[in-house]
């Protein structure tokens, strides 16, 4: 091993090939659920560095199959399914692409930014700004994540409703192939039907299968004014009724349509006491919509008006305020933001990222609260998300007076399996948008239909026969999963 770390030293520098001191922002996972051990930390500065490690690792393997080595791609490690850290081997290399982050290019006519994959995600967000342009993916990490692990992971976030997630806003890549390739795809074309679109393929693979080194992203122009409206809702169905006449009434100009339970928001009212948190209390569920707007401020909020006033006489809108300057709308958009830390600050929980298809919502979740409230009574459902895509993070804490320790220990299995199998049953994915990693490589196997897993492990062997890019995530190893 002392000699491939002394060859990575020479082609990346000693102070980029980290083995010592603490290494736990690389090697711990954004949740602290897990902390690995790291052969090194390797953080090349450029596309070639990236190459040439990999090609250097390849080698190594190819000499060496016992020594076991493999890569861990890793961006801002914010990923929640503990699929950027390395295992307790001490045999793979944690990649980090944190110094490729520039901004290479800005195509105003095109409406593109090419970005490198370590660009933190609000610095591309802030480069379109200033260039007079949107980039809408949008998300809570957005101060950390990065455009490559964004990618990676094909992460969606509060704009997909509009603008699609990562892999539709993604015209283009560069990527480091398990072999050491370059491979140069940084088109910005709209139209490319020049056979299988390995973009694609790239986008939503956890590292598994290359090495996205910059990204060409779709820009859009900037809206003239944003507004947001918090409406109260007797009923999840409600929430669905809402969200169709929405869809009628503001067309592309509804860009957020967030649905948060009344536990999970009385979590944010507990322990977040500077938020004021409107309208929770007497309601089942409050749903915040956000409405992008071309011609102007006054326009928008007429348009929101009219919205509400026929969606308060139809009586899927039970009460409602709307945000009177940015101001307000940044706190309404920070309390929706705040119920994760909030959960957490309430105790550990058993955590689902799930989508059923929107229209099944509502039976999904009465009939899935009805069975967990059967299985562990009194069990508290933090039940918020995108409706807008049909993704709900669907969350247990413990009982009150139950130990959140214990309930995680012994309870975990008995809740994945009953919401699992009734996101089956209901035509859902048992994850939305971020991913699978490590953490639910097992369920994946179990859930998917084994058609897709045959496709998907002759994927994988076609373009990665060594197993040296993020191995043991997103697919088992054959006949290692068993579901507990
Ligand atoms: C507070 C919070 C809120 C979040 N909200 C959302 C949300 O609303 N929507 C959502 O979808 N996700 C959300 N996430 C999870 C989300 O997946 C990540 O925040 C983000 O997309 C990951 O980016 P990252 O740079 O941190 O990637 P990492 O965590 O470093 O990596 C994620 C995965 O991508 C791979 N990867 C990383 N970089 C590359 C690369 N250059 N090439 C190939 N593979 C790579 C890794 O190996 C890993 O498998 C949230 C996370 C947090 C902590």
């Amino acid at each position: 091993m002392q000699a491939l770390l002394n060859e990575l030293i020479t082609l990346v520098g000693s102070s980029n090939v980290l083995t010592e001191g603490d290494l736990s922002a690389w090697e711990q996972d954004w949740r602290k659920r897990t902390h690995g051990k790291a052969l090194a930390v390797v953080r090349p500065g450029n596309t070639d560095e990236v190459a040439q490690v990999v090609r250097a690792c390849a080698r190594h393997l190819q000499q060496h199959p016992a020594c076991g080595i493999s890569i861990v791609p890793q961006g801002g490690n914010t990923g929640l399914v503990v699929g950027s850290t390395p295992d307790a081997s001490g045999r793979q290399i944690v990649l980090s692409l944190q110094r490729m982050n520039t901004v290479r290019a800005i195509d105003a006519a095109n409406l593109t930014i090419t970005a490198e994959a370590g660009c933190i995600l609000q610095r591309v967000q802030e480069s379109a700004l200033a260039a007079g342009f949107l980039f809408p993916l949008s998300l809570a990490a957005e101060g950390s994540c990065t455009i490559g692990g964004n990618l990676g992971s094909n992460a969606g976030g509060t704009q997909v409703l509009r603008f699609g997630n990562a892999r539709e806003l993604c015209l283009g890549l560069e990527v480091v192939t398990p072999q050491g390739d370059i491979w140069q795809g940084l088109s910005g074309l709209r139209k490319d039907n020049t056979g299988y679109d390995l973009r694609h393929l790239y986008v939503g693979s956890e590292g598994t299968l290359g090495i996205i080194t910059a990204a060409t992203m779709k820009l859009y122009p900037l809206p003239a004014a944003q507004t947001t409206a918090w409406a109260a809702v007797p009923s999840m169905q409600a929430a669905v009724d809402l969200l169709g006449l929405a869809q009628r009434h503001l067309g592309a100009g509804l860009t957020g349509f967030e649905v948060m339970g009344r536990f999970a928001l009385s979590l944010v009212a507990r322990h977040f006491a500077n938020l004021h948190v409107p309208l929770f209390a007497d309601w089942p569920f409050c749903v915040l919509l956000e409405h992008s707007d071309h011609s102007s401020a006054s326009h928008a909020r007429a348009q929101f008006e009219q919205l509400l006033e026929v969606a308060l006489a139809q009586g899927c809108v039970s009460d409602a305020v709307l945000a009177e300057n940015l101001a307000q709308s940044k706190t309404l958009w920070q309390i929706r933001e705040s119920i994760s830390l909030a959960q957490a600050l309430e105790g550990p929980n058993i955590k689902h990222d799930i989508s059923v298809p929107i229209s099944s919502i509502p039976a999904f979740v009465q009939a899935t609260d009805a069975l967990l409230q059967q299985a562990i009574p009194g069990v508290r459902l933090v039940n918020f998300g995108h409706l807008g895509d049909g993704n709900l993070h669907y969350n247990a804490q413990a009982p009150l007076g139950i130990d959140a320790a214990v309930f995680l220990r012994e309870q975990e299995p008995q809740v994945n399996r009953l919401v699992f199998d009734s996101v089956l049953q209901f035509g859902g994915s048992i994850s939305a948008e971020h991913g699978i990693g490590s953490l639910k490589v097992d369920h994946l196997a179990h859930y998917k239909s084994p058609v897709a897993l045959q496709a998907m492990r002759a994927i994988k062997a076609a373009l990665d026969p060594q197993n040296l890019l993020n191995p043991a995530r997103v697919l088992a190893p054959i006949g290692t999963s068993e579901l507990p």
